[in-house]
């Protein structure tokens, strides 16, 4: 394991801020930190900071992916270009070997479900350092506790940088969620890791092996990624595992929350600046400015994210932002036509909510917008008809209730289930208009 990835995990293991000022001084100090490394060397991030003094950041204009990918040539400090970086990537991607550096960097590509596609562009020390401080969040003992964690990986592409991590301490195996699910099986069986990450999409086709008897695993801790943590599958995990279930929420812009031990999310806002856009009193769409990543600076960037804060605060004490869930895309807002002609946007939650609230009885869902005036519902459940038409009856009053115009509720017997896609339950189909 090397330096950087223990020293950077020492550093997050010590860093403790007593008060939310002491917190946002220190985010103040590296910010001005970043900004002066980056600068000189980020032509587009001069650009953006013209007219501004040092400490006036905070009115840059906010950066949104498509930005940043139009002038990533521009934006990143080490002079790679975005075809460059690309091919590299699709490269990867193809051979699924993930071994390859650009100039000693590593690019990284995120399809996004949006359809857009995302860029990642990190240095060596830059990984080391994010793997450190993954480590000192997640890990259920300490780094130098004597006995190894046997670490199961289920993502859809794999880093050079987990298998640097190996040592006797941690043996981490990944597992590419590009191959069918009976083939791991037997060394998911073999490895019966103590640490198990994937996305819960991927643990939910899991279960049923586990349930049957077909494997059996001891985790000391589950972990899921990469896509939301819907509350029908946190039931479903924690019934089978037993366990809390904890969240890793990270996107190709960086390291942003994870569990507490109680299985509250929490902004990691010792390696992330969030501000917030109000939606309402609960919800946000986060800007954040990444406090330690300087190839591919994150400056005020605009998240695609709606994030829903906890009411009251964690027993855990943190000081760190409470978030109750990420709530999804943005773009996976529904807009509900209304009497005027106009469209209001319902957030994710509300429907998720309405169905599970309808039927206890309801085991998976999925509701997408295809149409301004047509939904598509997707139920699975024992007893699924009369489940089906209770969860309808429940939308359709919803919808009443919130003045929306009557929309056509249509069933539909089969929904995309993850894997190599990200799996979404509440998606919308339609532009606004
Ligand atoms: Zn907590």
């Amino acid at each position: 394991m090397s330096t950087t990835i223990i020293r950077s995990y020492l550093q997050q293991k010590h860093t403790k801020f007593r008060t939310r000022r002491a917190l946002r001084q220190f985010q103040e100090k590296r910010i001005q930190k970043i900004l002066q490394e980056v600068i000189p060397n980020s032509p587009y991030t001069k650009e953006r900071c013209i007219g501004r003094n040092m400490d006036t950041w905070d009115t840059i204009h906010p950066m949104e992916k498509s930005e940043m990918m139009t002038n990533f040539d521009r934006l990143n400090t080490v002079g790679v270009s975005k075809e460059e970086a690309i091919a590299m990537a699709k490269k990867e991607e193809d051979s699924r070997s993930f071994n390859s550096v650009l100039d000693g960097y590593t690019v990284g590509l995120s399809s996004g479900t949006s359809g857009q596609l995302g860029l990642l562009l990190v240095s060596q020390y830059e990984q080391e350092e994010w793997v450190g401080r993954i480590l000192a969040k997640v890990l259920p003992e300490h780094l130098f506790y004597p006995k190894q964690d046997r670490v199961a990986f289920f993502l859809r592409a794999n880093s050079p940088v987990y298998e640097r991590t190996g040592s006797k301490r941690l043996a981490f195996h990944y597992f590419d969620l590009a191959k069918d699910i009976e083939e791991h099986l037997e060394p998911l069986q073999k490895l019966n890791p103590t640490l198990l990450i994937a996305p819960p999409s991927f643990l939910r086709h899991l279960v049923p092996f586990i349930q049957n008897g077909t494997i059996r695993l001891t985790p000391q801790k589950v972990i899921t990624v990469a896509e939301p943590l819907d509350i029908v599958d946190e039931r479903l995990f924690r019934s089978v595992f037993k366990q809390t279930i904890h969240q890793i929420y990270q996107a190709t812009e960086g390291f942003l929350a994870t569990t507490c031990e109680y299985g509250t999310l929490h902004l990691n806002e010792e390696l992330v600046m969030f501000e917030r856009e109000p939606l309402d009193a609960q919800r946000f769409v986060p800007i954040i400015t990444d406090l330690y990543r300087t190839t591919l600076p994150i400056i005020r960037y605009r998240l695609n994210d709606v994030l829903r804060l906890r009411p009251s605060p964690c027993s855990c004490g943190s000081l760190l932002t409470a978030v109750d869930a990420i709530e999804g895309r943005c773009d996976d807002i529904l807009l509900l036509p209304q009497k005027d002609g106009t469209q209001r946007p319902v957030y994710a939650d509300f429907w998720r909510r309405c169905i599970l609230m309808s039927d206890a009885r309801v085991q998976d869902y999925g509701l997408r917008q295809v149409q301004e005036n047509r939904l598509e519902l997707f139920i699975q459940a024992d007893e699924e008809d009369e489940v089906r038409t209770r969860v309808e009856e429940a939308l359709h009053t919803m919808i009443r209730k919130r003045h929306g115009e009557p929309v056509d509720i249509t069933h539909v017997y089969d929904w995309p289930k993850g894997g190599r896609a990200k799996k979404k339950r509440i998606e919308r189909r339609i532009q606004p208009s």
